[in-house]
């Protein structure tokens, strides 16, 4: 998954960065308005962060201009404390969460969460598919009630599936959501990490859609 953070504040930017690293988040992270905005047109990110007090241009500005461009993306958006004014703006000017300073970063992760959760159009808090249960809060895969072991790339990679299900997930997109995870990623890497899903869920669940990229099928009940 990835975040887009835009914070101002390097202190603060640098552990909220750190924090989202540390729960598997893809993240970039720009100080000012104008960047993000440029950022937001020309990337697909999954959730952003936004500092409402940012230099160029505020971030009430950067929420208005994605909007007025058409970009869904969920916006959760940073406020000083005592300004209720700040928040009822944001919210109308197209957020869809908010937090005030200062926060607790498990309280930031729960809801991002539950903010990719509702933009995937899921209501529960963990994706299934078939016999398969995937819970992003607590990085684990069930199949059939059993735990299976997967590694933290053969997770991400799950997820953003899972995520996606009935969509076509390029190999370009795929690889994004593992660099950051650590090691350099290697030309064949995601092939491995899908040999190793199948051989663990079975072959069905991911299908080959060649040249493009993989894919999971919408789960129908
Ligand atoms: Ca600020």
């Amino acid at each position: 998954m990835r975040v887009l953070l835009v914070e101002d504040d390097n202190l603060l930017g640098d552990g909220i960065k750190t924090g989202l690293q540390q729960q598997d988040y893809i993240v970039e992270w720009l100080q000012d308005g104008q960047a993000a905005v440029l950022a937001i047109g020309h990337e697909d990110y999954d959730v952003v962060v936004l500092d409402l007090g940012l230099p160029k241009l505020p971030g009430i500005e950067v929420l208005k201009q994605m909007r007025t461009l058409g970009k869904t993306v969920p916006v959760l958006i940073l406020t000083a404390q005592d300004s209720i004014d700040d928040r009822v703006n944001g919210l109308d000017a197209g957020a869809d969460d908010y937090l005030t300073k200062p926060f607790d970063l498990d309280e930031l992760y729960a809801r991002l969460r539950a903010l990719i959760r509702r933009s995937s159009g899921r209501a529960e808090v963990v994706i299934r598919h078939g016999d398969i249960e995937l819970n992003p809060a607590s990085h684990q895969v069930y199949q059939a009630g059993q735990l299976v072991d997967l590694s933290r790339r053969e997770f991400a990679v799950l997820q953003e599936l899972m995520e996606n299900s009935g969509r076509v997930m390029s190999r370009v997109r795929l690889e994004q959501g593992l660099y950051g995870l650590g090691e350099e990623v290697e030309s064949n890497a995601l092939e491995v990490y899908v040999h190793h899903l199948r051989k663990k869920l079975g072959s069905k669940l991911i299908r080959t859609i060649r040249g493009v990229g993989y894919m999971v099928d919408k789960a129908v009940y």
